[in-house]
């Protein structure tokens, strides 16, 4: 019997801004799964990630599948019923349309799937971003996947040593390619070095078996303007031929800098928090959770938190220093995003409209003579 997982995330409102649904809202996207499950879903999970709301789902029903997009865009619109009575900030804000048409994808809330064989101990871990945008497990997953220094599984591990093909995905063009290790190393490497425009979309085993399925919509190329950062959520299989659950967990050891935060306006380090974490007041530094489950004829055993445990403080701690410095030189670049990928890119225009009515060649310019001279 094939199962399939979906994993299907929107933020639609948080606590006094960009923090945390209530738990009133947490509970209402509960209950209309719990109601709609029975006979249609074998388990479901229901958690946040700062203001992000995700739906864990198994089934049989196959990926893309009509009726279980529509379950969770009708358990998002429901919450947002209670988001907007509440007067949450942001009530709705990822559901871009006013009516469902037929996949979930393109419409806002992000969306991971997987249809698998299940091994006879199936695991994998979900991970759960916010305030940031898709290509922040680029680097996560490029050591986990292709750097023997972070994963000795590469070495010893005879089927990982055969080397796995990454689906990457152009976002602004809407194309993928199929990298296969190791032959195009360097082509992948070239491709994951911007996160912004090229991003990891799924990643397959030689015998071509999903590993990895992330979320790859960007919110501004769907709803033609920039309506906020599409925070990923990513399912990664482990154990067995696959990595090992702590080779795809370590890979997040290092916090690396990635776009998102504040006004989806600049740069700050990933930082593991654990389950159900709010996002932070400093500055929003983009925070990624850990879901680790079990799955049996797709009940699931889970989740287990896996940034919970106490070594992780250590990271938290270098992800803070490391937002400290990059917030010291304030909205100088690369504290701030390039102008084509700020989130305010209209303010900003409005800025260098000004700005550039104030150019002119400097041979037509006097010498500036201060208050004595005219401007
Ligand atoms: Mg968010």
């Amino acid at each position: 019997m094939k199962i399939t997982l979906s994993a299907i995330k929107a933020d639609i409102g948080g606590i006094g801004g960009h923090t945390r649904p209530s738990d009133e809202l947490v509970e209402a996207v509960r209950k209309f799964v719990a109601k709609s499950a029975k006979g249609f879903l074998i388990d479901y999970y229901i958690g946040y990630t700062g203001d992000d709301i995700h739906i864990i789902m198994t089934h049989t029903h196959g990926v893309d599948n009509e009726k279980i997009h529509k379950l969770a865009w009708d358990a998002f619109t429901e919450g947002t019923k209670l988001a907007k009575e509440q007067g949450l900030y942001g009530a709705g804000q990822d559901l871009l349309v006013d009516a469902f048409s037929g996949n979930v994808k393109g419409m806002g809330p992000g969306v991971a799937e997987i249809e698998m064989e299940e091994r006879p101990s199936e695991v994998f871990c979900i991970f759960a971003a916010d305030k940031t945008e898709p290509g922040a497990f680029n680097f996560p997953l490029w050591r986990t996947f292709v750097d023997a220094r972070s994963n000795t599984g590469l070495l010893i591990n005879e089927k990982l040593a055969e080397g796995v093909t990454f689906r990457i995905m152009d976002v602004e063009a809407g194309k993928v390619a199929d990298l296969k290790l190791w032959q195009d190393k360097p082509e992948l490497e070239a491709a994951l070095m911007y996160p912004g425009r090229y991003v990891i979309h799924s990643i397959y085993s030689a015998d071509g078996e999903q590993i990895v399925s992330a979320s790859t919509d960007r919110l501004h190329n769907i709803a033609g303007t920039y309506v906020g950062k599409d925070d990923p959520i990513a399912i990664v299989r482990t154990q067995k031929n696959f990595p090992a659950t702590e080779e795809a967990g370590s890979a997040f050891n290092t916090p690396h800098y990635v776009a998102g935060n504040t006004r989806g306006s600049h740069h700050m380090p990933l930082m593991p928090v654990k389950l159900n974490s709010a996002a932070s007041l400093n500055y929003s530094i983009p925070i990624v959770s850990c879901l680790l489950f079990s799955m049996h004829n797709g009940k699931l055993t889970g989740p287990h938190d896996g940034f919970g445990t106490a070594d992780w403080d250590l990271q938290r701690t270098r992800a803070s220093e490391m937002a400290m410095i990059m917030r010291n030189q304030g909205f100088i670049h690369p504290a701030t995003l390039i102008p084509d990928e700020l989130e305010y890119q209209k303010g900003y225009n409005a800025r260098m409209d000004k700005l550039k009515s104030r150019f002119k060649d400097l041979e037509e310019k006097k010498p500036y003579k201060g208050k004595a001279g005219k401007r």
